[in-house]
C-alpha cells in the first residue's frame, strides 16, 4: 500500500479508504470507477470526479475501470462514447484493459431479476407510467400498492419473460422491486427495475426490448466489477439504501458507496442537457467551441491537462454543495502556461509605424527571450525593419494623464528593439481615422534600453510589417452574462443569460514570423495580450489563434490568502 503525502490533510474519501485498508475490508484491495453515460461530451465536472476516481486509485495503489453506462439507447451514441474516452485519456488517465459497457451485462442483470423474482422481492406491474407516479405519493404522503403488486411468482417470471421476448408495446409493463411502498424515502416505494423500450441500442442492437433503469444496473455493475468504493454524486444519497438493499437481498458482493459535492462553476452551466441545447440551438458552434466548460472546448480553448488536474486538486472534495469561481480555473491554467509557454509578440489590432530614419533596405535580426520563467528555452531572433505594426490601442492623439504609451512627441521602448518617438500622425482624409505614425529611432538605443540613461516608462510589443505573419483571432468571453446563469426572471431560462458578445473575432492580426511552425494545442504568451493557442480551423494558409486566458490575474490575492489559510 502507498501512503499519501504526509504534508496534505486527507479528504474524507481518502480517510474512508485509509480506515478500510487498515481493517483490511475489502482484503486491502482499491478499485474505481469512472462511470459516464455516453450521452453528450464530457465537462468540467467529469474532469473532477475522473481525477478523483483515476487518482485514489493510483494513490493506493489501486485500480480504476472507465465503465460506459449505457443502459439509456435512445439518448446514447457512438460520438459520444469516442469522446469521452479521448478525454479521459486526454486527461492523463489509463484504464488499460478494463473498459467496460453496462450492456456488457445485461444478460447476468436479466438473471439477477429473474432471482429477485423468484425471491418474491419484485413483481411485473401493469400501471401506465402516469398511474405509477400518482400511487407513489409524495414525501408526506405514503405511497398505495399497486393492484398487480400480489402477483404469483409463475405469473411474474412468465410476464417476465413476454416482456423480454417483445411480446409487448413500450410502456405496457414494468418490472419493479417489491420493498416498501410506505417508505419515507421515496427510492424504496417499489423502484422500477426494467422498462419496455423497443429501441436500437448502440452496441447490442435489437437483442433487448427491456432496458435496466439506473439504479437497478449501476450496483449491479459495481458488484460485478469487485468496485471497493462507487463514488458518486450527492444526489445519490438517498439512493444509497435502494443500492444496499439490491446487492443485499441478491446476496452478492457489496461495494461501498461514498457521496460528495459535485462541482458547479460561476458562469457557465454543467449539464449535459443545457450543454446540448447549447449546441442544438446554436449558441455555439458544437461541443467542443472553446467558451463551452467541456474538456473538448477547454482543450481546443488552450487549457492543458495540468492546469485542469491542478483545478480538480486545489477544489479538492467536500460534502456540501457550492459554487467554485471560474477565476480559480483561469488562474490554474496561467499558472501552468506562464511556466511553459514560449512567449511571442503578436499584434491584434495593427497600427502601421514608418521609422523615418531607419534605412529602407535593413532587417536586423534582433534577441528576444522565449521565457523569462525558464532560461532553457533560449532565445530567438525577431526581425526589425522600417515598417512596423503596433497595437492600435497602444496609441493616443490626445493621451490621458499617467498615459506611459506612444503620443505624439512621446518616446518609449519597443521591446527587444529601439527607443521610438512619434513625430507624426497620419489620418485617412476622409474618415480622419489614424492610419500611420510616423516616428523616428534612437540607434544608441538597441535592444531596449539607453546608454544615457534616459528613461521611458512604456513598453511596446511590435512585428516587422514585412516579416509578419497574417493570422485570425479569437477572442472569448464568458458564456453567460452572469455568475450564476440559473438566476433567471419569471418564465426564463438559463437561455435568457447567454452573453451575446461572448466571441469576438479578429481577422487581421500580424504575428512574428516564429509562429509560423505553430502546432495544434501548444499555448504561446502573446507579450501583453495572454495566451493563446493555434485553432484545428486553420489551414495551411490561414493561421487562426484562440485567446486561452488573458494575463490579468485577479486570483493572485486569493491564493495568497489561501496559502496563509493553510
Ligand atoms: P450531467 O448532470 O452533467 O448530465 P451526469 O451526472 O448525468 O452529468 P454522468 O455521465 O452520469 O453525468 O456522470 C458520470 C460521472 O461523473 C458520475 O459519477 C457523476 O457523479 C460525475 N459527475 C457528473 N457531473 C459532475 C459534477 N458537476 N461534479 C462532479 N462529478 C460529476
Ligand atoms: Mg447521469
Amino acid at each position: 500500500m502507498t501512503v499519501t503525502d504526509p504534508t496534505s490533510p486527507a479528504n474524507f474519501i481518502e480517510r474512508i479508504i485509509e480506515e478500510d485498508l487498515e481493517t483490511n475490508k475489502y482484503d486491502g484491495r482499491v478499485m474505481t470507477r469512472f462511470p459516464p453515460e455516453p450521452n453528450g461530451y464530457l465537462h468540467i465536472g467529469h474532469a473532477k470526479s475522473i481525477c478523483l476516481n483515476f487518482g485514489l486509485a493510483e494513490t493506493y495503489g489501486g485500480l480504476c475501470n472507465l465503465r460506459f453506462d449505457d443502459t439509456n439507447p435512445t439518448k446514447e451514441e457512438v460520438e459520444y462514447v469516442e469522446s469521452i474516452k479521448e478525454d479521459v485519456r486526454w486527461l492523463g488517465f489509463n484504464w488499460d484493459d478494463r473498459l467496460y459497457y453496462a450492456s456488457d451485462y445485461f444478460e447476468q442483470l436479466h438473471d439477477y431479476a429473474v432471482q429477485l423474482i423468484k425471491q418474491g422481492q419484485a413483481y411485473v406491474d401493469s400501471l401506465s407510467a402516469e398511474e405509477i407516479r400518482e400511487y407513489r405519493g409524495t414525501l408526506t404522503e405514503p405511497g398505495r400498492k399497486s393492484p398487480y403488486r400480489n402477483r404469483s411468482v409463475e405469473e411474474n417470471l412468465s410476464l417476465f419473460q413476454s416482456m423480454r421476448a417483445g411480446e409487448f408495446q413500450n410502456g405496457v409493463h414494468v418490472l419493479r422491486a417489491k420493498i416498501d411502498m410506505a417508505s419515507g424515502n421515496l427510492n424504496m416505494r417499489d423502484p422500477v427495475m426494467y422498462r419496455i423500450l423497443h429501441a436500437e441500442h448502440h452496441r447490442t442492437g435489437d437483442t433487448w426490448c427491456i432496458y435496466p433503469m439506473y439504479d437497478w444496473a449501476h450496483g449491479l455493475c459495481d458488484s460485478i466489477e469487485k468496485i471497493t468504493h462507487s463514488i458518486c454524486t450527492l444526489e445519490f444519497e438517498d439512493h444509497r439504501p435502494l443500492y444496499e438493499w439490491f446487492l443485499k437481498e441478491l446476496g452478492v458482493y457489496q461495494p461501498q458507496q461514498i457521496e460528495f459535492a459535485r462541482l458547479n462553476l460561476s458562469q457557465t452551466v454543467m449539464s449535459k442537457r443545457k450543454l446540448l441545447r447549447l449546441v442544438k440551438e446554436g449558441y455555439v458552434n458544437g461541443w467542443d467551441d472553446p467558451r463551452m466548460p467541456t474538456i473538448s472546448g477547454l482543450r481546443r480553448r488552450g487549457y492543458t491537462p495540468e492546469a485542469i488536474r491542478d483545478f480538480c486538486e486545489r477544489i479538492g472534495v467536500a460534502r456540501k454543495d457550492s459554487m467554485v469561481d471560474i477565476k480559480l480555473l483561469e488562474w490554474c491554467v496561467r499558472e501552468d502556461l506562464n511556466r511553459r509557454a514560449p512567449r511571442i509578440m503578436g499584434v491584434l489590432r495593427p497600427l502601421r509605424v514608418v521609422v523615418e530614419n531607419y534605412p529602407d533596405d535593413t532587417v536586423e535580426e534582433l534577441e528576444a527571450i522565449n521565457n523569462p520563467e525558464d532560461s532553457t528555452m533560449g532565445t530567438r531572433m525577431v526581425p526589425f525593419s522600417r515598417v512596423l505594426y503596433i497595437e492600435r490601442d497602444d496609441f493616443r492623439e490626445d493621451p490621458p494623464k499617467k498615459w506611459f504609451r506612444l503620443a505624439p512627441g512621446r518616446e518609449v521602448r519597443l521591446r527587444y528593439g529601439y527607443y521610438i518617438t512619434c513625430v507624426d500622425v497620419v489620418k485617412d482624409e476622409k474618415t480622419g481615422e489614424i492610419i500611420e505614425l510616423r516616428c523616428t529611432y534612437d540607434p544608441a538605443t538597441k535592444g531596449g534600453w539607453s546608454p544615457d540613461g534616459r528613461k521611458v516608462r512604456g513598453t511596446l510589443h511590435w512585428v516587422s510589417a514585412e516579416h509578419a505573419i497574417e493570422a485570425e483571432v479569437r477572442l472569448y468571453d464568458y458564456l453567460f452574462i452572469k455568475p450564476n446563469p440559473e438566476e433567471v426572471e419569471e418564465g426564463q431560462d438559463f437561455i435568457s443569460n447567454v452573453n451575446p458578445d461572448s466571441l469576438e473575432v479578429l481577422r487581421s492580426c500580424s504575428l512574428e514570423p516564429s509562429v509560423g511552425n505553430a502546432a495544434l494545442g501548444s499555448g504561446y504568451q502573446f507579450e501583453r495580450l495572454g495566451y493563446f493557442c493555434l485553432d484545428p480551423d486553420s489551414t495551411g494558409s490561414k493561421l487562426i489563434f484562440n485567446r486561452t486566458v488573458t494575463l490579468r490575474d485577479t486570483w493572485a490575492k486569493i491564493e495568497k490568502k489561501m496559502k496563509q489559510d493553510k
